[in-house]
């Protein structure tokens, strides 16, 4: 594999490059799941647009984790009419402000049909774009689409720059322009722990374990991460409730044994479900430091942080550290440099 491609390119001043997950980790989800309810009276999608003026929106439509939901399951693969719904919110709620449309770049029919109807008004722009790992993020996302200087750690929205997935469009659309009640969103569920990766549309307030009921391969010891194992959050309690901010499920069956250099399988996604194995030393590698999308040292944290002089940290640019993972995920020790890394911003 492409270990080679992953090296990163100066692209954006401050963001450089990122990885590409999706090459690395192809996943495909081949079920929708109509749909599981609720056992008591669902929650409802509220939209409230921000305090602050918005003077940019962006929509983005290029997912960068292989684990998150399919721009097919909400454009149904007509986008014209999904950008139909991006004019009328706008009309509803932002009127002045000026809409991006990112887009992978590989998405090839959707791309020439978002450029095609951008170019017939004079707000709106289409930005096809590499799909690289962890562009999603609110901060590296308005860099790279708006060239904004947007401090790391911010929210884009003080900017006035509103971020919006496709999904949230579609609800939006829904609530706020045609009246209607939204009580379910898709949920994305994958993972070596599962049976079958399918999309799930689901009732808000379903818990997390009614909805994974039955879909758990028998054997074995399972991790199971809200948001992707990358930045996302791991669970043991799955009576936790779906909410609109659960976009994917992702379930790894927890390995025993360290898997070395986990970024060249590419059938398995085994990267951070050593939690019994063996943890090395730094080995001094650089690979951390090489894949690291905002140019830090994250072994440099690390070793502050085990020689208790954590707080040392930030004096090497912590705050730009924008908790992507992707150092985590590269470090063939299997050293959890996040949590370290949020160790030594929680100092403070
Ligand atoms: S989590 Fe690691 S790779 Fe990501 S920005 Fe922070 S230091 Fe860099
Ligand atoms: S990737 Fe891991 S082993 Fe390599 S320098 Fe970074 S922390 Fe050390």
């Amino acid at each position: 594999m492409k270990l080679f491609n992953l090296c990163k390119k100066k692209e954006i001043p401050g963001f450089h490059g990122g990885f590409n997950l999706l090459e690395a980790y192809p996943i495909r989800f081949c079920n929708v799941i109509e749909k599981i309810s609720s056992d008591v009276a669902p929650k409802q999608f509220v939209f409230n647009a921000p305090q602050q003026k918005v003077e940019q929106v962006i929509v983005n439509l290029c997912p960068t984790e292989p684990w998150a939901l399919p721009n097919w399951v909400t454009l149904a693969h007509d986008t014209s009419s999904f950008l139909d719904k991006v004019v009328a919110l706008r009309a509803r709620c932002f009127p002045a402000a000026r809409v991006a449309i990112a887009i992978s770049e590989k998405e090839g029919k959707h791309v020439t049909e978002a450029i095609k109807y951008a170019g017939n008004t004079d707000w709106m722009t289409a930005h096809p774009l590499n799909p690289k790992y962890p562009q999603n993020d609110p901060v590296v996302l308005s860099k790279v689409v708006l060239h904004a200087e947007v401090e790391c750690g911010a929210d884009t929205t003080t900017q006035g720059i509103l971020i919006l997935d496709a999904q949230t469009i579609a609800a939006a659309y829904e609530s706020n322009v045609l009246g209607n009640k939204v009580n379910s969103r898709f949920v994305a569920v994958s993972g070596t722990g599962l049976k079958e990766n399918e999309v799930i549309r689901v009732e808000l307030g379903a818990t997390i374990g009614k909805m994974l009921g039955g879909r758990f391969k028998a054997n074995g010891t399972h991790r199971v991460f809200v948001n992707g194992p990358l930045c996302g959050r791991e669970i043991t309690d799955l009576s936790q409730e779906i909410d609109w901010s659960v976009n994917n499920i992702v379930v790894l069956e927890a390995l025993n044994v360290k898997v070395m250099f986990p970024m060249i399988k590419q059938e398995e996604m085994s990267f951070t479900t050593n939690i019994l194995g063996e943890v090395r030393q730094c080995v001094y590698c650089n690979f951390c430091d090489d894949t690291c999308p905002m140019d830090l040292e994250p072994a440099l944290y690390y070793h502050s942080y085990t020689r208790g002089e954590g707080h040392k940290a930030r004096s090497y640019n912590l705050g730009k550290c924008i908790e992507c993972g992707l150092c985590s995920f590269i470090c063939p020790s299997k050293l959890e440099l996040l949590q370290t890394i949020k160790a030594c911003k929680a100092l403070d």
